[in-house]
Formats: structure tokens, C-alpha cells, sequence
């Protein structure tokens, strides 16, 4: 589904990603997780052509989108992606906020474009809250909101940034349950995240990034508990 080859990255001499390799097979969930600084935004970015790879191939689902030729556009509705910061449109309700992707970049009319918000408002538990605003709403619904509008776009892969990094302990869990049913929904999905038990239980693979290399990937069991580096036993000493 996802295949990345002999990735680089440089922003002017500043070398951040060196050389990636990495697949990512369709249904399979990979967390990334590594040291501030290690490249795994820019490792993600890369995959939504949201920067553009100095060097390397990236294909996602047998199109490959370093192509010069590629239609960027309709390369990003087959992915989708969720930040840190929920991004959600602060002047429209949480309906308008799934539907307006929807009818912009899909060209879907506005019932289709309702039926669709409410089965993934439904899907992240969030069905009561379609007229609710934004700021009506906590950071872990606004999380979930965010989630409902990226699979409103039907992509075949979800990136995930650091999803909970910015929200209160107490509301982690909820914005993880909805991920964790996406993983049990058979969605291929990318996650850069520092929640080791959900790394642990939900990941078919995990991927330790430092100094834009992957240092050592496997199963969640293998490299959280048994790591084979040291840099990755530093790491995970630091946060654990
Ligand atoms: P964190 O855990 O803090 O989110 P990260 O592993 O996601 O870190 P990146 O955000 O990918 O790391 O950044 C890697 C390096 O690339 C850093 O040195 C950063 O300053 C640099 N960098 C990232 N984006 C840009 C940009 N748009 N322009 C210039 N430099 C950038
Ligand atoms: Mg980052």
C-alpha cells in the first residue's frame, strides 16, 4: 500500500531524512516514534506531498507520487491525514466541518455529503454533536471530529501525527479507542506517537527513527521490550 524507497529530505543543508526504506502493507499498522527531531513529521509529510522528497520514490497504493506528472490533488484524497493541532474550521458546525471537504474537493451534493458525515460521526461516537461548534467542544471530541472529517474523504490510508500530544491526560483514551477501531476496521495507517501501550497493543510494527534513519523496526514486542540498539534503549529509557 505504502512504499517508500531510499527517501531524503533536506530543508536548504540541514539533511533530515537519509535515506528512509519502508513499506506498509495494506491493513498494516506502523507506529514511528523517535526523538524529537529525528524527521518523523517530515517522514509523514513526505507521504501526503505535503513537503516534497529531495531524493527517493514514495508510492501509495501503486501510484507513485514523487511521478512530476502526478495529480497531487487526487493523490491526497486517497490519504488521510490528522495533526496535533485539530485544524478544524472554527466558523462552522461539526457537520459543516465533514461536509465542506467533501463538496469542495469530491464535488459530492450536499445529502450525500450529510449521509457520509453523519456514518463517521457515528463511527468516532460523535453523532450527538453534529450541530455543536468547535470551541462547544473538548480537545479529545475536536480530535475525533478531525478523525470523522479525514475518513469522510474515503482515503485507503490514514497518517497520524502525534494525535494526542496536545490533548489533557483524561482525554488520550477516547481519541485512541477511535484508532484503535479504525486498526480493527482493517485501515492501513502511519502514527507518530509516544502512547507505548497503544504502540504495544495496537501496532503490527514499530519503527524507531533517529537522525533521519530508521535505526531498527519490529513487532511492538520485539523492539519496545527487547530493543536491539542502543540508541533505541536510550530512547525508550528517556520516556518510558
Ligand atoms: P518532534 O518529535 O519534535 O515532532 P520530528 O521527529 O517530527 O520531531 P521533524 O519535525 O520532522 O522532527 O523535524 C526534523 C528536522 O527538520 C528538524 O531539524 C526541523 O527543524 C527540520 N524541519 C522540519 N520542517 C522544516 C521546514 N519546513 N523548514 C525547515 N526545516 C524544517
Ligand atoms: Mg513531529
Amino acid at each position: 500500500e505504502i512504499e517508500i524507497r531510499d527517501l531524503h529530505k533536506s530543508f536548504g543543508d540541514n539533511h533530515v531524512l537519509r535515506g528512509i526504506d519502508l513499506d506498509v502493507a495494506p491493513g498494516e499498522v506502523v507506529c514511528v516514534i523517535g526523538p524529537s527531531g529525528s524527521g518523523k513529521s517530515t517522514l509523514l509529510r513526505c507521504v501526503n506531498l505535503l513537503e516534497e522528497p529531495s531524493r527517493g520514490t514514495v508510492h501509495v497504493g501503486g501510484t507513485e507520487l514523487t511521478d512530476p506528472d502526478v495529480d497531487i490533488d487526487a493523490v491526497r484524497r486517497r490519504i488521510g491525514m490528522v495533526f496535533q493541532q485539530f485544524n478544524l474550521f472554527p466558523h462552522v458546525d461539526v457537520t459543516g466541518n465533514l461536509t465542506l471537504p467533501q463538496r469542495r474537493v469530491l464535488g459530492r451534493d450536499k445529502a450525500r455529503a450529510a449521509e457520509v458525515a453523519r456514518e463517521n460521526l457515528d463511527r468516532v461516537g460523535l453523532a450527538d454533536k453534529a450541530g455543536a461548534f468547535p470551541a462547544q467542544l473538548s480537545g479529545g471530541q475536536q480530535q475525533r471530529v478531525a478523525i470523522a472529517r479525514a475518513l469522510s474523504m474515503g482515503p485507503e490510508v490514514m497518517l497520524f501525527d502525534e494525535p494526542t500530544s496536545a490533548l489533557d491526560p483524561e482525554l488520550v483514551g477516547e481519541v485512541l479507542s477511535v484508532m484503535r477501531l479504525l486498526a480493527g476496521e482493517g485501515m492501513t495507517m502511519m502514527v507518530v506517537t509516544h502512547e507505548m501501550s497503544f504502540a504495544r497493543e495496537v501496532a503490527d510494527r514499530v519503527v524507531f527513527m533517529d537522525g533521519g534513519v530508521i535505526v531498527e523496526q519490529g513487532p511492538a514486542a520485539q523492539v519496545i521490550t527487547r530493543p536491539a540498539h542502543e540508541r533505541t534503549r536510550n530512547f525508550l529509557d528517556r520516556i518510558l
